[in-house]
């Protein structure tokens, strides 16, 4: 088995196409050597040897030599030798999973520094400032990695080693009256890295290895067991990405931006990922080593007059302090785009003003922006349209219909400071300065919004449990600002006005100070910061031209149709706004609440004869009829599926003691009477009992009431030139003959009534034995629509309403992959789906199929709804949209 892949020198042994092998990162630092861009050399060794590593925990007996091969061959481009004392090669050692996990594994940079070599590179680099800067940078980082989190020390209160040499170094810093880190001098980083060792002795009982070969291997080995985390592992739930597929390991020369000026790191993107806007947009910072510009440890400067920001404003750009750099830059980019055929985020290293690249992946956008990309690379001929499609995933959908704060409060509203817009869309919540602490305060169900410095891969729990993020520090491309853009989060960084006190948990913002629990509100779009507790809005994109256009993009390619659940004329309005094509559920029970009709109902309820439950439901019949009326005019000429009544009926009975009194006076009976039919009338377990097509059997008129008030609007709506399209649909039906009974009854209506409507009479199946006899009721039935969640709940045994007491150690415990009522369960609910769904066909190949539980807006659910034959889904009317891109999605 070949272990290692060499890149170098404009050759590379793999290729941007071996992300599996090579893992993101070594695939395309192969891709950008082979285009004959300035990589430093390098190897990559594969995620087939972490997989090996964490089965065998060793690693493969060859893997030396060829490490070692691949030394020399770096070495002879290079020009020095690793471990060499007087001009030493030193590399780092990075991570590179199969997909982006932005910061949550871990490198170590400048390997191969000792007390020995790191004279050398003094002497060699004639910069004694830069030589120490580097060996304390490799101390630091070394026992943090290496030494401590992969030896998964337990780390008291979160202070590791890391945070207590930042701290010392701190300290340091204040005590020299130095601001920077850059004031350090020379001396002052030789002096650290002694103190820093002293630390690491103390703290871990170990020694920093002063040997090469010891720092390298090690490294290694730590790089591949960060695959397995803390953070890495939740990193992975969070993101569905699985746990099988291993890290590779990138060995690369360093090269170094922080030898003075004329040195410099870079991050970019080769478009503005907030706006999509097509302007190259980045931070740098000069005399500085790669991870100083994501920590935020100090306000990076602009890129370019673009990337300007009110806090860098001031600052240098590398365009006007190096513009034939930053030319040769601005060329690398638009060629790198032009190759990937997409936007790109990049890290690049200057070292005494030569540029070097090291790394560039499909850059992290926020909804609006993914849209606006993908549509200007379609019209610059890169991409086609049904890439365009493929470029928007559902949740940047989603993200885009995210709640913002209210406009007309945030007018009145003193903005009291201002950050970086990171992520987008509003929060409103309480403030908690720990991760831990937003993720307690969420599971109690409060609003959160959590308020650190800068936020590091240890805090991701809290920040997806946060309803918004809100740091003091960082940049537009810090790791607050990438992780909140990823998951569509709201989040401003930045924001130097913040005080922190996070032990003392206040916040101090000019002369206010907020404590844990105080509200504050921010909008992520703009980047402002509000001390109240502000409402929120859920928008919906519907009128922005891009959103159309996606969405119509979506329409032409997508397979199965999209329908909404809505209840009300004008929830039926709302959803046909956003594109649904029918209504799949229409539950008619919700229209028997309003007071003026419930009064009614119970009349029908409380009937001890025929008579009288004939007259309470004539008396509902006019109110059915008008309801139906709006509905079916508001979706004509697209079918409206109507269930019959469902709950069973003592949900419409009254509940309280006074209630049931006011009854007894409005009604004029006795209080004994309704009492005694609320005994009656109560089940053991009403979700199993007596309700859906059981009611309609043993109370056929209430079934005629309704069919008389769809087939009598309908029968309006045709005489005012409008074509309604009924659909009634029979609830809970688990034998043919239940679905025969209650078709015949509304059969039976239509045709007393002697009207001519265009109508179809199927079924909901929501029972397993539904599916099992599938084949004889689609004999009778012109439609199944699959409710899932009754579904789910039948063939689980579970009750949704009481999933909450298990489903959390279900989940950690990887019983369930995921909760069922969320996204289908496949290989159990999913089967009996794909049972009915072929017996159905196989007897009646007309049959209609949909799905209508609240699976219809899930996108991976809507997926297997394709694959299983179905022709549309039914989803609430704001996942609509979603629907319809999902839909289109299956269209691969
Ligand atoms: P991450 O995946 O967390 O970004 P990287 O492996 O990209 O980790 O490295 C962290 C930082 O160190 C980046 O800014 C990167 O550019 C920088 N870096 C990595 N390797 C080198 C190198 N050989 N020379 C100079 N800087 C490097
Ligand atoms: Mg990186
Ligand atoms: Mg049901």
């Amino acid at each position: 088995m070949k272990n290692v892949y060499f890149f170098g020198d404009g050759k590379a042994e793999g290729d941007g196409g071996q992300k599996d092998l090579l893992g993101g990162k070594g695939a395309n630092l192969a891709e950008m050597t082979n285009l004959g861009l300035p990589v430093p050399p390098g190897f990559t060794l594969t995620t087939d040897v972490c997989t090996y590593f964490m089965d065998k925990h060793k690693l493969p007996s060859n893997l030396n030599d060829e490490i070692n091969a691949s030394m020399k061959k770096i070495e002879g481009i290079m020009g020095k030798n690793f471990g060499d004392t007087k001009n030493p090669l030193l590399v780092s050692v990075r991570s590179g999973a199969r997909e982006s996990m932005p910061g949550m594994m871990e490198t170590v940079l400048n390997v191969g520094l000792t007390e020995r070599t790191v004279a050398g590179l003094a002497s060699s680099s004639l910069n004694s400032r830069f030589a120490y800067d580097s060996y304390r940078r490799l101390i630091m980082m070394y026992a943090d990695v290496v030494m401590e989190k992969s030896g998964d020390a337990q780390v008291e209160n979160n202070v590791g080693v890391r945070h207590k040499l930042e701290n010392f170094m701190d300290e340091y810093k204040n005590n020299r009256g130095c601001s920077k880190d850059t004031d350090l001098s020379a001396e002052d980083l030789r002096a650290l890295c002694g103190e820093f060792k002293n630390i690491i002795k103390k703290t871990l009982d170990m020694e920093f290895p002063d040997d090469p070969n010891v720092q390298l291997e090690s490294a290694i080995r730590a790089v591949f067991n960060s695959w397995n985390g803390a953070r890495a592992q939740s990193y992975r739930k969070i993101e569905n990405i699985s746990d099988r597929a291993g890290t590779a390991v990138n060995i690369q020369s360093m090269v170094f931006g922080n030898m003075g000026t004329g040195s410099a790191t870079g991050v970019a993107f080769t478009r503005n990922p907030s706006t999509g806007e097509n302007v190259f947009y980045g931070e740098w910072l000069e005399n500085a080593q790669g991870e100083d510009v994501v920590a935020g440890i100090r306000t990076p400067n602009p890129l370019n007059r673009e990337s300007r920001s009110p806090q860098s404003k001031n600052l240098q750009s590398l365009e006007e302090q190096y513009p034939s750099l930053y030319k040769e830059l601005f060329t690398i980019k638009n060629n790198l785009e032009l190759h990937y055929r997409d936007m790109q985020d990049i890290e690049f290293t200057i070292e005494n003003k030569r540029l070097w690249m090291l790394q560039t992946r499909n850059g992290k956008r926020n909804g609006s922006s993914a849209i606006k990309i993908a549509f200007d690379l379609q019209d610059s001929n890169v991409i086609s349209e049904k890439e365009v499609l493929n470029r928007i995933s559902s949740q940047h959908l989603n993200e885009i219909m995210l709640p913002t704060i209210d406009g007309d409060e945030e007018k009145k509203e003193p903005v009291i400071t201002r950050g970086l817009p990171a992520g987008p869309g509003g929060a409103s919540g309480q403030i908690v300065f720990t991760a831990d602490d937003a993720q307690r305060w969420h599971s109690e169900g409060k609003s959160v919004i959590l308020v650190r410095q800068e936020t590091s891969p240890e805090d991701v729990h809290g920040m997806y449990a946060a309803n918004g993020i809100l740091t003091s520090r960082g940049g537009m491309t810090s790791h607050a600002a990438l992780v909140a853009r990823g998951w569509g989060k709201c989040c401003i960084v930045g924001c130097s006005d913040l005080v922190i006190d996070p032990l003392g948990k206040t916040l101090r913002i000019n002369d206010s100070i907020y404590r844990e629990g105080d509200w504050l509100s921010l909008n992520g779009s703009l980047g402002h910061v509000y001390g109240n507790r502000l409402s929120l809005i859920t928008n919906n994109m519907r009128g922005d031209p891009l959103f159309e256009k996606i969405m119509n993009l979506a329409d032409k390619h997508m397979k199965l149709g999209v329908r909404a659940n809505a209840d009300t004329q004008k929830d039926a309005e709302n959803a046909r706004q956003l594109g649904a094509k029918g209504i799949g559920l229409c539950r008619t029970e919700h229209m028997f609440f309003s007071p003026d009709r419930i009064l009614s109902m119970r009349k029908m309820i409380l009937a001890s004869n025929l008579e009288d439950r004939q007259s309470a439901l004539d008396e509902l019949l006019p109110y059915q009829q008008k309801d139906f009326y709006g509905i079916l005019r508001a979706m004509a000429p697209y079918p409206v599926t109507i269930r019959l009544l469902d709950p069973p009926l003592h949900e419409f009975l009254p509940q309280t003691e006074e209630q049931i009194e006011e009854l007894a006076n409005e009604l004029n009976v006795g209080i004994e009477k309704i009492n005694q039919i609320v005994e009656d009338l109560h089940e053991t377990n009403p979700m199993l009992g007596h309700r859906g097509c059981r009611l309609g059997i043993t109370y056929p008129e209430i079934t005629r009431m309704q069919a008389r008030a769809i087939f009598s609007a309908s029968a309006q709506l045709l005489e005012e030139g409008i074509k309604p399209f009924p659909e009634i649909m029979i609830p809970l039906i688990g034998t043919a003959e239940e679905f025969i009974n209650q078709r015949d009854v509304v059969v039976s209506v239509y045709k007393e009534m002697d009207v001519d409507v265009e109508h179809k009479i199927g079924t909901m199946i929501e029972i397993p034995r539904a599916c099992l006899v599938a084949e004889q009721i689609a004999e009778h039935a012109d439609f199944f629509s699959f409710g899932t969640n009754d579904l789910t709940q039948t063939t689980f045994g579970y009750s949704r309403d009481d999933v909450g007491g298990f489903l959390y150690d279900y989940l950690n415990q990887s019983i369930l992959p995921c909760d069922p009522f969320e996204s289908i369960d496949v290989n159990g609910v999913g089967r009996l789906v794909e049972m009915a769904v072929r017996a159905g066909r196989d007897k009646n190949p007309e049959l209609k199929i949909g799905v209508c539980g609240e699976h219809g807006g899930d996108p991976k659910s809507i997926r297997f709804f394709n694959s299983a034959g179905l022709d549309y889904v039914s989803c609430s009317p704001y996942r609509v949209p979603i629907a319809r891109l999902s839909s289109a999605h299956c269209n691969k």
